[in-house]
């Protein structure tokens, strides 16, 4: 089966969060399972790009409206990711140092996607599948079923699966000319409350949906930003399928990330070692408990409530746990966080930006991971953290509810608190902070947690399943 992923992340090239780890694997898995997947994502200006050899595969001539451009797809000469992987690039358009945050998004992911499905017509053969994730793609569902220039292609099952329905990628009726000439009917596959909103129209125009967890796809029928009543009527075509990790460069025994490798039957040690540096790097105690927060600093993360959450624990439990955080988002919270720098220090620290080798260590160093968000798709920071023999203290939400079950219950091995408000987190920093004391539980809780199976052949199965139904 031959499967084009289309996206605006993949790892190593590009990546922002969880999207960019699943392109990077998910097709990865399946070509060693004996399909044929391959990438294809926009040409941003990035070290890899650099760093690795093209080749021209194909050269187009399209437009955006009134404007008309050309666009060049060029292909990574040696496979070096385990899949083919295909960059469009549009002088001036996406060759830029980031991924998102432009004015002018909306034109660059529509340029994209129409430049993906004009390269997709000019193929000698038809793929098998279409998949497309997140509203960068999610309007490619509808080309391919209403545009009439690619009506040859109507016939090619497309696949959506939803990463974060919270971005949905909005635009005015305005840019409705940018899309490839449609069937006019059909204005209704496109809008949602009055605009063009990509997420819903792929929610509406691809023949199956898919969420990164069943949880989370249980929650968007309740909370979808907007979207609630549309993933209530799209149920019968939605599923979820969990993600996996990326057990090549996710392993402790191996990770080229990190000098101290250990795996299940040395991690006190091999964790202990890898704790040293970080505590010294950031001027920690290695002999009290490490909780670390590693993510984007935003609402959905509930990374608001780490600061008066730290500061609670310090003043009601004492300062009997050290704090590292890792991550960049909104300007207050960062600023919140490095404000604390001066009350917390000896006990807390903060690396405000993306720092990919540092959260490495931090998986291998800290003995806690602390999750309190509010929504949470799938989740893959507490898969790597068990992996990595690092309790997973987490909110009762999505993904997190599907992987990781709390301590106290049977067979369990991680921490889960019900709300993501600041009693309960600081609850859950207690509890971490009595679970440490107990150093034969922690042991049992590790051992175990590092022994599960997050892989992706599991996934790949179930993705495998769902094409074949199409
Ligand atoms: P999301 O995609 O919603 O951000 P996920 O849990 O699915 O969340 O994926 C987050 C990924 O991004 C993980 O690989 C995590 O380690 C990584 N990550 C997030 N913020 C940072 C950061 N500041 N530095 C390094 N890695 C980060």
């Amino acid at each position: 089966m031959e499967v084009i992923h289309v996206s605006a992340e993949c790892y190593p090239v590009a990546k922002a969060g969880g999207l960019g780890d699943v392109v990077g694997a998910l097709p990865k898995y399946q070509n060693q399972a004996g399909h044929i997947a391959k990438v294809v994502m926009p040409m941003y200006k990035t070290k890899f790009l650099t760093n690795h050899e093209w080749e021209v595969v194909h050269k187009g001539y399209t437009n955006l409206g009134n404007w008309w451009f050309t666009y060049t797809i060029i292909k990574e000469s040696k496979n070096v990711l385990g899949f083919d992987l295909y960059l469009v690039d549009v002088n001036g358009l996406l060759d830029r140092e980031k991924i998102y945050g432009y004015d002018d998004d909306p034109e660059r992911f529509t340029a994209f996607q129409i430049c993906v499905v004009d390269w997709i017509s000019a193929w000698e053969h038809r793929p098998d599948i279409i998949h497309v994730h997140d509203y960068h793609a999610g309007l490619i569902p509808f080309m391919v079923k209403y545009c009439y220039r690619y009506q040859h292609l109507q016939n090619i099952p497309t696949v959506l699966t939803i990463h974060n329905a919270q971005y949905q990628g909005w635009m005015g009726w305005d840019k409705s000319s940018f899309i490839p000439a449609w069937d006019s009917w059909k204005q209704g596959m496109l809008e949602w409350k009055g605009s063009i909103n990509p997420l819903a129209s792929g929610v509406k125009c691809a023949w199956k949906v898919t969420t990164v967890s069943w949880s989370y796809l249980d929650e968007l029928r309740s909370a979808a930003n907007g979207l609630e009543a549309l993933f209530e009527y799209e149920k019968g075509k939605c599923s979820g399928i969990l993600n996996g990790i990326d057990t090549h460069v996710w392993d402790p025994s191996t990770d080229t990330y990190i000098e101290n490798h250990y795996g299940a039957d040395d991690a006190e040690e091999g964790k202990m070692k890898n704790k040293k540096i970080l505590c010294a790097t950031f001027d920690l105690d290695i002999n009290k408990p490490l909780i670390a927060f590693i993510g984007r600093l935003v609402g959905e993360k509930g990374a608001d409530l780490l600061p008066q959450a730290i500061g609670d624990s310090f003043h009601h439990i004492g300062r009997t746990m050290n704090f590292l955080i890792l991550g960049s988002g909104f300007p207050e919270v960062e600023s919140a966080l490095e404000s604390l720098k001066v009350y917390g220090q000896g006990d807390y620290n903060a690396y405000i930006g993306y720092n990919e080798s540092l959260s490495h260590l931090i998986y291998a160093g800290a003995d806690f991971i602390l999750m309190p968000s509010r929504v949470e798709p799938c989740g893959l920071n507490q898969m790597y953290a068990m992996r990595y023999g690092t309790v997973p203290m987490v909110r009762n939400t999505g993904g997190l509810r599907d992987t990781v079950i709390d301590y106290g219950d049977e067979g369990g091995y991680g921490i889960r608190f019900n709300y993501a408000a600041v009693g309960d987190v600081t609850q859950a920093i207690w509890r971490a902070v009595e679970l440490y004391k107990d150093t034969e539980k922690l042991k049992e809780v590790r051992e175990k947690m590092m022994r599960l199976d997050f892989s992706w052949e599991t996934s790949v199965g179930h993705y495998i399943d769902l094409y074949k139904s199409l």
